[in-house]
């Protein structure tokens, strides 16, 4: 028809003054929840939209899904449908502490090939996930995570979170998808929940689960009621920011709520300045964190670290508190390891924690167990924090085992019944019969073909089980007694894997004599100690026969291992051993290679970046064989750094402020 309807006095069509309505309120709730700005009165406010909200029911034609009016919400959804999301929604990896965080660091430095020093900090926000899609600078539809790979369509009740844009402003792309998290804030949760209980209803648990629930109520002007707001952190699909920094501060120029505490960091220094901040203001904050997340800002590199199967490499939340569950402490049992060293191990009813099936738990020791004061039908609390074994932490004071079970620890070993014995000032208990005891003669077996030790292809730990319970081997040295013709007729052993086992022994006889050292197993003689004796001795029989004072000048050996190296030599079983060990042919002696040079002797160098030439640890081998030390961080100690590309800020400060010099791998060869 083409009319004209005039609106008011002012020559303006209806439609004209919709438009005008809708841009006034986009652009003032923009200037309020984007810029901080109060530009009119909540009762101008007000009455605009309800201005607008009588025009758009008088004239459903100009209807527009957009509108400020949808934050009043009113639609009713019986079903939210079920879509795909363009992109998956991962989890993060947790981790409880710097080390687990410095580990990350190392591991995607090391996929990367160089070291990272660009990352971002942001808080981890306690709600639920949401994708957004907007097209054309408005938001179409909204999706909860689901189970990653599909959720829910609750846009209705998306469009009345007031914070959310309905309408961008600025160079934003024609489509993108955009992430984050909506959250109730406490003092709305609280307010909910008076009103809740004024109502005779029973209070909701927590603002998480409440934001959640929120999204899926069937009215959506009952979602309008709550004062949830979306916090977003990422955007989705292929764009054209390099950065992750760079992405999110244009999201906020397009009307996006980006958190001002999101900040970028160049150090692992500067990441735990971040956690220490917020873990000690987050009480503060009106809304809940459970922690901080840290993400690669660099997007090349984050396509280049990829995702595992269940969330990105490039990302990692740092928990402030590890989860809890609570399980029975079914009964105690004592494992024997290869030193005879005795670990307490709960069994625990199994249990769901951090997403995998606990079992088991360690105790520790004797001191932890009566620390604990536990008994078997105990309720415990189990924790996981950095370690893959989780802890007890306590027990539930409502929910104890029987009086009389309290746990007593074991004064015999529970494999061969030999007492044992406690070293004054160490926390384990030993079981004294390292001759005979099981466990103790198949973990050294173990220990001995291990990589780090002989490195024996060809045989596994079940195998050597196998072999000692079948009366086989004993000792190491009988792993040089065995023949084929007692390994084929075991189960498991074709004739291919025993040719595979005994050229494996035999090709162990050529490993030099650190290694030999190493695999003896003899209690903290780890590798470097290893390394260092085989050096300062250059022979086992030299170093059988060294008086304390003469193993004491060598460099990090104390009493302990002093006193642990004694007590070996002196047991006549071991030194049969050795002596069969050298019969068959093994390294007794330092070969003089191992030793390239002198050139370094008492020089301290610390090896940082990456390198052209050598790797780093041909480098630090390089370093040991001219009898120079390998420094694991700069201090006044160092005597120089050799400096490889992309060493990091922080430890060319700490040299240069240490006055240490640094050499370039060439200088460093050079030298040699
Ligand atoms: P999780 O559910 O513990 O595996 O952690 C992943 C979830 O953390 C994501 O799906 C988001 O909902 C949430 N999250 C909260 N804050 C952030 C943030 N700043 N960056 C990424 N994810 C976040
Ligand atoms: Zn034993």
């Amino acid at each position: 028809m083409g009319k004209t309807v005039l609106y008011n006095l002012v020559n303006m069509t209806i439609e004209e003054r919709i438009e005008q309505l809708r841009n006034q309120l986009h652009q003032y709730n923009h200037a309020y929840y984007n810029e901080d700005r109060s530009e009119i009165s909540d009762f101008e406010f007000d009455q605009l939209l309800k201005e607008l909200q009588a025009l758009e029911k008088a004239h459903p034609e100009y209807q527009d899904p957009s509108s400020p009016t949808q934050r009043v919400g009113g639609s009713v959804t019986k079903n939210f449908p079920t879509l795909v999301h363009a992109e998956r929604m991962y989890s993060l990896d947790n981790t409880y502490s710097p080390e687990e965080l410095e580990n990350w660091i190392k591991r995607i430095e090391k996929i990367h090939g160089a070291s990272i020093q660009d990352f971002t900090c942001e808080l981890k926000f306690d709600g639920a996930s949401i994708n957004m899609t907007y097209v054309n600078g408005r938001l179409q539809k909204a999706v909860t995570r689901g189970d990653g790979t599909q959720g829910d369509e609750v846009t209705a009740n998306v469009k009345t979170i007031k914070n959310v844009p309905l309408k961008l402003q600025g160079d934003y792309p024609p489509q993108f998808d955009i992430r984050g998290e909506i959250i109730l804030p406490l003092e709305g949760f609280k307010q909910l929940n008076e009103k809740r209980l004024a109502a005779g209803e029973e209070a909701y648990r927590n603002p998480r689960n409440t934001a959640s629930g929120s999204l899926k109520l069937q009215d959506s002007s009952e979602t309008a009621q709550r004062p949830l707001q979306c916090f977003f952190y990422a955007l989705a699909g292929d764009l054209p920011y390099t950065t992750h920094w760079e992405s999110l501060t244009k999201a906020r120029s397009w009307g996006f709520t980006i958190p001002e505490s999101m900040q970028q960091v160049s150090s692992f220094e500067q990441m735990l300045a971040y956690i220490k901040h917020w873990g000690e203001q987050r009480e503060a904050l009106p809304f809940e964190i459970d922690g901080i997340v840290i993400k690669v800002n660099d997007i090349n590199i984050q396509s280049q670290l990829g995702f595992t199967a269940k969330s990105p490499r490039w990302a990692i939340s740092y928990k402030f508190k590890a989860e809890q569950v609570s399980t029975r402490l079914n009964d105690v049992s004592y494992q024997v390891g290869r030193t005879g060293a005795i670990t307490p191990v709960a069994n625990l009813e199994p249990v769901l924690l951090s997403g995998t099936i606990v079992k088991r738990a360690s105790l520790h020791n004797a001191d932890q167990i009566e620390k604990l004061n536990l008994r078997i039908g105990d309720h415990v609390y189990v924790e996981k924090g950095g370690e893959i074994i989780p802890k007890i932490m306590g027990f539930d004071p409502e929910n104890r085992g029987e009086l009389g079970a309290s746990i007593r620890y074991i004064t015999h070993c529970p494999d061969c019944a030999a007492p044992l014995e406690r070293i004054p000032g160490e926390a384990q208990h030993y079981c004294v019969n390292d001759t005979q005891c099981p466990p103790q003669l198949i973990g050294k077996i173990q220990h001995f073909v291990s990589r780090k030790a002989m490195d024996i292809d060809g045989i596994g730990g079940e195998t050597i089980a196998l072999l000692f319970q079948q009366g086989l081997i004993q000792n190491i040295a009988d792993l040089y007694r065995t023949e084929k013709e007692q390994l084929l007729p075991l189960e498991r052993m074709a004739e291919k894997s025993v040719n595979n086992l005994l050229a494996g022994v035999e090709a162990s006889k050529k490993q030099p004599f650190a290694k030999v050292l190493f695999g003896l197993g003899i209690r903290h003689v780890g590798e470097t100690v290893a390394k260092r004796l085989a050096q300062h001795f250059g022979s086992m029989m030299a170093l059988s026969q060294a008086t304390q004072e003469e193993l004491l000048e060598v460099e990090d050996i104390g009493e302990k291992i002093v006193a642990s190296l004694h007590a070996y030599f002196a047991s006549s079983a071991h030194q049969k051993m050795i002596q069969d060990l050298t019969n068959f042919g093994l390294s007794m002696e330092a070969q003089v290679q191992e030793q390239a040079s002198n050139k370094l002797t008492g020089k301290t160098i610390v090896v940082s970046g990456v390198f052209e030439k050598l790797s780093r640890n041909e480098l630090k081998k390089t370093i040991e064989d001219n009898g120079g030390k390998v420094g694991s961080s700069i201090s006044s100690k160092t005597t120089f750094v050799v400096a490889g590309a992309s060493m990091g800020p922080a430890k060319k400060e700490k040299a240069d402020r240490l006055n240490i010099p640094l050499i370039s791998e060439d200088d460093f060869l050079k030298i040699l």
